[in-house]
């Protein structure tokens, strides 16, 4: 390992000028933190535009023939403002002139939404006085599209071995042929995760608008307590269910290089924030670690007298929904009953003849449908240890009338899944973090 800290800024600690302040004060505060990894201009305030969101537009308007020079001066505006009250020497207009030739030209959405971490990068790289590194040189994608994980190992050490500080914009690489590929919405988190794992860093900063991993999301819970200490594991499960502030996939490139992750607040960078570590058998953990959820889930549940006893049944109801090309997301069963819990976006417009073919081929007793779920999850590496916690959890919810529809726990021991109506989703989360916190 070695003695250096990748530092990843998200959207709202490079906003505007005054957070590319604070940003270099944290940077300059600290030498090992060598390699910097911009997101795209985020929100100054509730009502502001993401920049990633408005290059977007612009590749719709393109691809609908309509003008997109409205959306594109909103894009200017904020870079030039931004470089200008910074005094960098770089002129962004030049850079900005050719992003928007390419965007009319009938640039990919891939290269126009990249172009917000690309520019950002470059005004960042400028403030700092470091070097600037394109990451379609160290983010490799293969030319189906996925990571190309040995080949971005091998890039990554060839380009900055012999870099003392650099700016390498995040959320974009490039595939063989130079064609710029983005991963998933949030994903600089993956690239300084990468940039971290492959140069054997001591430490992972992730730096963003909240002192930390909260127990519960703050938009819907009240100043939910931070959590100090959580294993991969643990977040894992949290960012997939909904918390968002790390992208899932941003776990595995650290956690494979053994590499903890602090979770860093830039107006607060005093506050220790979270640390995501292995999972190291701490014993007094008697408590949940944090809950989240999302909404816009269906759940089929299929009824069978004896289907415990009925050889293939399960795999039965799996092969129709993987003949029509659905994933699931849970499957609590019983004896005689087994729930499939789907995303509505996987099984929209195919579920009529999900039924129909689930009634043909498994014949059950019934079949009912319940749309509008939301899937709260309750995770904790001590709950294994702990007697009760499944109690607490449905205690407090009876006691604030949320019907639970359905029960799956984990088969780590980690989790508790439970699905509720839509209308009781923030209700239900704030009923189980009071139980706890
Ligand atoms: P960035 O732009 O820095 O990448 P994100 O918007 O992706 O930041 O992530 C931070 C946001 O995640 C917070 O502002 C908060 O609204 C939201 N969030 C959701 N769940 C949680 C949670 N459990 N703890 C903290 N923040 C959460
Ligand atoms: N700017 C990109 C997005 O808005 C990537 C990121 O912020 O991590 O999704
Ligand atoms: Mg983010």
């Amino acid at each position: 390992m070695n003695d250096i800290i990748v530092a990843k800024f998200g959207g709202s600690s490079l906003a505007d000028a005054n957070q590319f302040q604070k940003v270099k004060k944290i940077v300059l505060g600290d030498e090992r933190r060598r390699y910097i990894v911009p997101s795209a201009p985020g929100k100054r305030h509730d009502k502001d535009y993401k920049i990633t969101d408005l290059f977007y537009l612009c590749h719709a308007h393109v691809q609908q023939g309509i003008s997109f020079d409205e959306v594109f001066k909103i894009i200017e505006e904020r870079y030039k403002q931004i470089a200008s009250e910074l005094n960098v020497t770089l002129d962004i207009g030049v850079y900005l002139r050719e992003v928007k030739r390419k965007i009319a030209e009938g640039a990919t959405a891939d290269y126009t939404a990249s172009r917000g971490e690309y520019l950002n990068g470059l005004i960042l790289a400028d403030f700092l006085g470091v070097e600037f590194i394109d990451a379609s040189e160290a983010i490799l994608f293969s030319r189906y599209g996925y990571l190309d994980s040995e080949g971005t190992k091998k890039a990554i050490k060839d380009k900055l071995k012999n870099v003392k500080k650099a700016v390498i914009p995040g959320f974009y690489g490039a595939m063989p042929n130079g064609e710029i590929k983005t991963f998933s919405r949030g994903g600089s988190d993956i690239t300084g995760s990468l940039i971290a794992r492959d140069m054997e860093a001591s430490l992972y900063e992730n730096w963003t608008d909240v002192s930390g991993f909260l127990m519960a999301d703050p938009r819907i819970v009240d100043n939910p307590k931070p959590i100090e200490k959580i294993s991969y594991k643990e977040l894992r499960e949290l960012a997939y269910m909904g918390a968002t502030v790390l992208h899932e996939e941003a776990i595995f490139p650290a956690r494979e290089g053994g590499i903890p992750i602090n979770i860093k607040n830039t107006n607060a960078p005093r506050d220790r924030g979270t640390i995501i570590v292995k999972d190291n058998g701490d014993k007094d953990l008697g408590n949940i670690t944090g809950i989240a959820g999302r909404k816009d889930f269906t759940v089929i549940a299929i009824e069978k007298a004896f289907m415990n006893a009925e050889i293939g049944f399960g795999r039965k109801v799996l092969s129709v929904l993987e003949t029509y090309g659905v994933s699931f997301e849970n499957m609590p069963s019983g004896i005689d009953t087994i729930s499939i819990v789907v995303e509505d976006s996987q099984i929209e417009g195919k579920l009529d003849k999900v039924i129909e073919e689930i009634k043909r081929q498994c014949n059950p007793d019934a079949i009912q449908i319940i749309p509008n779920m939301a899937l709260i999850a309750t995770v904790g590496r001590g709950m294994a240890r702990t007697v009760g916690t499944s109690q607490k959890i449905f205690t407090s919810l009876a006691k604030n009338n949320v019907n639970v529809r359905m029960i799956d726990q984990g088969s780590s021991e980690m989790n508790i899944i439970i699905g509720v109506e839509a209308k009781d989703f923030e209700k239900a989360i704030n009923a189980i973090y009071h139980a706890f916190a």
